[in-house]
């Protein structure tokens, strides 16, 4: 091969991400062909690559003025006739076919009218043995050949593969050798059902499919025992605690569920540990989560340290602020919060009494992480609605967090939380190492939301019950249509929605709230609603994260086939938060995408959060879920952890075992599995 083809290949190999041994022996083949037999013609299959062979009967040359020549050569055995049939050829070809003579073709059969034909068969050497393995059909790009790639890889799987794991698992877990399934997944025995790649069920598959799930199980355990051995503040349930908690909660005007109780529990023996917390506290809607992480706080402020509070927009610091300055009324807890409301003077205060630990617990937007915000001692950072933030956000945001004591580093303890639950199978198969506590139940006195599917031919007879229920004291919400990725249209819709209402019922105190309102506007208008002084709420999806007003309980949602599913069931937890029965109208315009229906119905039949998330994982996939915004893509190569949770289970018990008998075998196994992304 000259120096320019092979730079050429060497090029078509790195745009397929194949660079060692490793990524050539996981560039398992999409299908496979079989040539290990031959197939009389009477018994060929339609649409199964076969092999076959038969004397030439007839050649001729089609030629219809109006189309292409084409090039039709008969064959026949003892069994049948065979058509093979070339639409473009090369007349050389032709003088290679003469009448009489024995060929071998391969290729997927068709039936034309009655004959049974083949278009652009493979031609064989008839002197050739046929294969004794399937043949693999790999992934490739232009100008790469399934034979040159297969040679290139079969070059590397005659090398030594050698196993990473111990011989005490393999036999344990009765896996196959790691060689020998690759190999049989790359040439497998004709025997093997040519749907091996995609049942993938095979031994061999679950080996690769077990290895990767442990690599990825022994990752993580790498990554938490690098957090244990970090130092946090230890934040002990002390006795100010104690009794900070009582008042705390003597003056709630509910009562904490069990659900609650538990996850205060397992954050509450978190924060006592010396090691920082990285904890996902999850819950559905509206099952109350800032209560909980109120008490956290409660517990690193008892122990003399700081805490803050990162929310994703200015309504919910407020929110947060004077919700949680009501929960702690009792308590000498300074807490404060910084958004654009403030004046600069106000502003430049704040961070003063910050650095001097004066202020306990402060809230905020990234404004936290922009403001140039220095703590005195902090010892807990929460992010509320975590989802919301990108990975760097996040981790700016907790290296602030983190300083020199004494020539130690000291790292704070995390709590994130996120009304998207996660689906228990991704949990369990989280990238990072995070521990996750469940609010598995709302509180007891809460009615269920009644959902309701009304055309939009319907939207005026919605909007004039509406208005009656809001004369009789109700508050309600008015969402409208979210038109993707255009906000003018969808402010545009949202001012003439009010002003249409606004017209019509002038009586009626209407607010409208949207994104393009200044931050102070929008907390003042929320803070109107809040008080009762706004009845109707048009707004548009700003009001989707977070937002609490019990007394709220209708919500209408125009144009609702155009929302996401998550999206939905967020805007709908903004009710049902309170003491009356509250219902959400879901206004939708035929005719409907299937998955538009298919979205609706789901949202319609289920309040379940988790159900709703376990649904959208499976049409869109976990990306998603993890802020990788990668939706559809899989987690894994091979592993599918919907259907391999007995897999999954079994790689976790392998990890444990290698972490106490075979600690040595940890980074080989890794490395074996990292993606080989960061290569270019
Ligand atoms: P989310 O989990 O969605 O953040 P919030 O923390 O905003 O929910 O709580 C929703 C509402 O439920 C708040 O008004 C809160 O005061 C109230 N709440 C929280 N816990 C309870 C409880 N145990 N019983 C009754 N109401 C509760
Ligand atoms: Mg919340």
């Amino acid at each position: 091969m000259d120096k320019k083809t092979e730079k050429s290949i060497q090029n078509k190999l790195i745009k397929l991400k194949l660079y060692t041994q490793n990524d050539y022996i996981f560039h398992i083949p999409l299908r496979y062909e079989n040539e290990t037999k031959l197939t009389k013609i009477i018994d060929i299959p339609l649409s199964t690559y076969i092999l076959t062979e038969g004397v030439i009967i007839d050649v001729k040359i089609l030629d219809n003025r109006f189309k292409n020549k084409v090039l039709i050569v008969i064959i026949k055995d003892d069994t049948g006739y065979l058509q093979l049939r070339w639409l473009h050829f090369f007349s050389s070809q032709i003088t290679k076919f003469i009448i009489g003579n024995k060929i071998r073709v391969g290729g997927e059969a068709k039936r034309k009218q009655s004959e049974l034909e083949i278009i652009h068969p493979r031609i064989y050497n008839i002197n050739t043995k046929l294969s004794k393995k399937l043949t693999p059909i790999y992934s490739t790009i232009k100008g790469l050949s399934q034979i040159k790639i297969r040679k290139i890889i079969l070059e590397e799987l005659t090398k030594t593969i050698t196993d990473t794991l111990p011989d005490n698992i393999v036999k344990h877990f009765n896996l196959m050798a790691f060689d020998e399934a690759i190999k049989y997944l790359h040439y497998p025995p004709p025997y093997n059902s040519l749907s091996l790649s995609t049942e993938k069920k095979h031994p061999a598959w679950t080996r690769i499919k077990f290895d990767e799930l442990l690599a990825h199980e022994l990752s993580i355990g790498i990554i938490r025992q690098d957090r244990m051995q970090k130092k946090a503040y230890c934040l002990p349930k002390n006795s100010k605690f104690i009794k900070n908690l009582a008042t705390f909660i003597d003056n709630l005007e509910f009562t904490l569920t069990d659900s609650q109780q538990y996850v205060i529990n397992e954050i509450s023996n978190d924060l006592s540990m010396s090691f920082p917390m990285n904890r996902l506290l999850q819950g559905d809607v509206g099952c109350g989560k800032t209560v909980v992480a109120t008490i956290a706080a409660i517990q690193a402020i008892s122990s003399n340290k700081q805490v803050a509070l990162m929310t994703p927009t200015e309504i919910l610091t407020e929110q947060h602020f004077y919700k949680i300055q009501e929960y702690c009324k009792k308590l000498e807890i300074i807490v404060e919060y910084i958004s654009s409301n403030k004046s600069i003077k106000d502003k430049k205060s704040i961070k003063e009494r910050v650095i001097s630990g004066e202020i306990n617990f402060i809230i905020g937007t990234q404004s936290l992480i922009q403001e140039h915000i220095y703590f005195n001692n902090l010892g807990l950072l929460i992010i509320d609605e975590q989802h919301r933030f990108g990975v760097e956000q996040r981790s700016v945001f907790y290296n602030k967090g983190i300083y020199i004591d004494k020539n130690s580093v000291i790292y704070p303890h995390l709590l994130s939380m996120s009304a998207t639950p996660i689906p228990r199978t991704l949990a369990m198969t989280l990238l990072d190492d995070m521990d996750i506590s469940t609010i598995k139940s709302l509180p007891k006195d809460r009615k269920p939301i009644i959902t309701k599917l009304i055309s939009d031919d319907r939207r005026e007879e919605v909007l004039t019950k509406i208005v009656k229920f809001i004369k009789n004291g109700r508050q309600a919400y008015w969402v409208c249509p979210m038109i993707v990725e255009n906000e003018k249209i969808d402010l545009q819709n949202a001012v003439d929605t009010f002003e249409d209402i606004k017209k019509r019922f002038p009586d009626l105190k209407i607010g409208l709230i949207h994104s393009n309102l200044a931050n102070n506007l929008k907390n003042e208008i929320m803070q109107s609603f809040r008080n009762g002084n706004i009845n109707l709420l048009v707004a548009t999806t700003v009001i989707e994260v977070g937002v609490d007003v019990p007394n709220a309980s209708l919500m209408t949602i125009e144009h609702s086939e155009r929302f996401g599913l998550a999206q939905l069931h967020q805007l709908r937890g903004r009710i049902g938060r309170g003491i009356d029965q509250s219902i959400c109208i879901l206004l939708y315009q035929k005719p409907l995408s299937l998955i538009a229906k298919k979205r609706l119905r789901a949202i319609f039949k289920t309040l379940d959060g988790f159900k709703i998330a376990q649904y959208d994982l499976l049409i869109r996939g976990p990306g998603d879920f993890l802020g990788t915004k990668q939706s559809g893509v899989n987690l894994f190569r091979f592993a599918d952890i919907e259907t391999d949770q007995d897999i999954l289970q079994k790689s976790k018990e392998a990890a444990l075992i290698i972490k106490k008998y075979n600690p040595e075998c940890i980074n080989p196994h890794i490395s074996r599995w990292k993606k080989n992304d960061n290569y270019i």
